[in-house]
């Protein structure tokens, strides 16, 4: 989609949407605030395609009251159908924080009584009047794909002007003082910052901001670049152990958005549901087993129609999710 001019954006897309299904923030309505594409990182996996309109310059795309205009009518309508709204997320095809009425729409929706979330790419969190205005929101999503500068310009493709060193200081410094919600993503990418060497400083750096929860992703839509592929289970299982001993509080995020947690009774599914947010060990899964009164040939069932992975990490045995 090539976009000519703000009024031409403005017309042909909507600020909000949904709300949506998420199994980290519930049911979010999404706030669209920035038009498509305008990021200052062009990601390889991106879903969205390359960045044409590639940016690091915060400047003004809607007004504050537009955005809020939008979003009212949209809780109007979620109301009408009854529908629950428990985030209002700035989530747009873009990056949030190029956004310089960011912090006055925070605030002014703010007052419509629901949480707000932000999830961001991280890269101007450097910026003091960011940190200023982020720290209004309830929770944060901070992309954490890696902390060496190589890999992040092969992964990320930075704006050029982008320095990585200053925007993990910046996520350190905003992390001490926060005082909602803080998360981290991580996208792991075979072959480009799914090297154990990598993972472990990744989770070094993570591990020190303390994050609530931290989720370690793959791609899951067609990325913007033919050769992105997600990284094998094994590997996937290993960033989780590395994450978890050093007391990160991890999940997955491999593409089961909707149903994860969702217990149903049903041991199968049940069982795929907990393995796509985290691997289980085997004496967990025995356990699980005993206590739905099943037996191991579910294991063996799941496995034969390619479902779950068994994957070693420190010869011990762990399941995994397949991936879709
Ligand atoms: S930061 Fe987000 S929107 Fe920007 S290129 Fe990366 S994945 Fe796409």
């Amino acid at each position: 989609m090539i976009l000519k001019g703000i009024n031409m954006e403005k017309e042909s897309r909507m600020i909000a949407f949904g709300p949506v299904p998420s199994r980290r923030l519930g049911r979010s309505l999404g706030v669209n605030n920035i038009p498509p594409k305008i990021c200052s990182y062009s990601c390889i996996y991106c879903q969205v395609g390359r960045t044409p309109n590639m940016q690091n310059i915060r400047r003004i795309f809607y007004t504050p009251d537009e955005i809020a205009q939008d979003v009212e009518k949209k809780i109007r309508e979620a109301k009408q159908k009854g529908e629950l709204i428990d985030y209002l997320t700035f989530v747009p095809d873009g990056e949030p924080t190029l956004d310089i009425n960011l912090g006055n729409e925070i605030k002014l929706l703010k007052t419509l009584g629901i949480k707000i979330a932000v999830i961001t790419n991280s890269s101007l969190i450097w910026r003091e009047d960011v940190q200023i205005e982020l720290a209004e929101a309830d929770w944060i999503s901070f992309k954490i794909d890696a902390v060496d500068q190589n890999i992040w310009h092969k992964v990320n493709r930075p704006h050029g002007a982008l320095r990585i060193d200053k925007v993990l200081q910046g996520i350190e410094a905003f992390a001490q003082s926060y005082k909602g919600e803080l998360v981290t993503e991580t996208m792991l990418l075979q072959g480009h910052n799914d090297d154990i060497n990598e993972i472990a400083k990744v989770s070094d750096f993570i591990a020190q901001i303390k994050p609530d929860k931290s989720y370690i992703a793959i791609p899951t839509r067609p990325p913007a670049e033919k050769y992105v592929v997600p990284p094998t289970e094994k590997v996937l299982n290993l960033a989780y152990q590395v994450f978890r001993e050093k007391s990160i509080p991890t999940e997955y995020l491999i593409g089961y958005e909707g149903n994860a947690f969702a217990f149903t009774g049903n041991v199968e599914d049940d069982l795929l549901s907990i393995t796509s947010v985290h691997p289980m060990r085997e004496d967990g899964v025995r356990e699980f087993l005993t206590k739905a009164n099943a037996d191991w040939g579910i294991i063996k069932h799941l496995k034969r129609k390619k479902k779950l992975v068994e994957v070693k990490y420190n010869d011990k045995k762990f399941y995994i999710r397949k991936f879709k």
